[in-house]
């Protein structure tokens, strides 16, 4: 895996990607249950960055960094570490997560906006630590935004086995330090950010738009987990809580994306996780940045 700093400018702003893990040859079915290896393997744009040969998928775990004008803005913060969570590759892990994070530039008092698009364990993560036994607040200067529909899913959801402790962990410290805002699900943030509705994968997801001098950028967050769905957008993912309603969004958002001509990165895609989206015949294909 490569933990070397990608950064994109986008007009005078730059989005930085802090790697918390990367994972390669996992059988495509583990996520998306309709697929094979061998369907994947059938994209050759696919299996040049985002696959094995045999089509076996990498997906990747990152943090975004916005900065904008005055704004330094985290969206999605990671597993976190000690987590205690169903997955075994995410629970109890000891990153080196902050360490890139500080390697990148950055310090977690100088973030002042943490956007979450949508509150799965591997979003939320990094927004608490745990110090003395105790989930204490990470980015202790942010405001930490969170959506309705995401704040009651996290809620009637929190004692369900995969998302097991991820609210008591790494949600309600935040909201009882008095550092969380409930925020529209189409807000205009400022400096440029704009959220989006995309729900399906959760009730409350949202996308993230950045616009500065004239350029454009989207954060998909979880409508899609890996370019292979720009070929294959009616593939589910098994986290998908409306399998219906995010197959909608991923059709609209794809095609939003490529008509916008915004540079889209995607949250849980690996290698080079920002391109733009081109028309291939009757779906879409992904052509990266370097
Ligand atoms: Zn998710
Ligand atoms: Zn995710």
């Amino acid at each position: 895996m490569s933990t070397g700093t990608q950064q994109w400018r986008v007009g005078d702003a730059t989005i930085t990607s802090v790697v918390e893990d990367e994972i390669a040859h996992i059988p495509p079915e583990f996520f998306f249950p309709a697929a094979t290896a061998a369907e994947v393997a059938r994209h050759p744009w696919v299996v040049a960055d985002y696959a094995d040969p045999d089509g076996n998928i990498t997906l990747r775990v990152q943090a975004l960094v916005i900065r904008t004008g005055a704004r330094t803005v985290l969206v999605d913060p990671c597993v976190g570490n000690f987590k205690d969570l169903m997955l075994p590759f995410w629970a109890n892990q000891e990153w080196p997560f902050m360490e890139r994070f500080a390697d990148a530039g950055f310090r977690p008092e100088a973030i002042d906006t943490v956007v979450h698009t949508h509150v799965h364990a591997d979003h939320v993560g990094w927004d608490t630590r745990l110090v003395d036994g105790t989930w204490i607040p990470t980015f202790t200067g942010a405001r930490h935004l969170y959506t309705a529909g995401d704040l009651e899913f996290a809620r009637v959801t929190a004692d369900e086995p995969n998302a097991r402790y991820t609210y008591r962990d790494s949600i309600r410290p935040i909201l009882d330090a008095g550092l969380a805002d409930e925020v529209a699900d189409d807000a205009d943030l400022g400096d440029g950010l704009r959220l989006e509705p995309s729900p399906g994968h959760t009730p409350g997801h949202v996308s993230l738009w950045l616009e500065s001098a004239g350029e454009r950028a989207l954060v998909t967050g979880d409508f899609m987990h890996h370019p292979v769905q720009f070929a294959e957008p009616d593939w589910a993912e098994i986290g998908d809580a409306d399998v219906d309603v995010a197959r909608a969004t991923r059709h609209r958002m794809v095609r939003v994306a490529a008509e916008s001509g915004a540079l889209v990165i995607g949250t849980h895609f690996p290698t080079r996780p920002a391109g733009r989206v081109v028309a291939d015949g009757e779906v879409w294909r992904f052509v990266p940045e370097p």
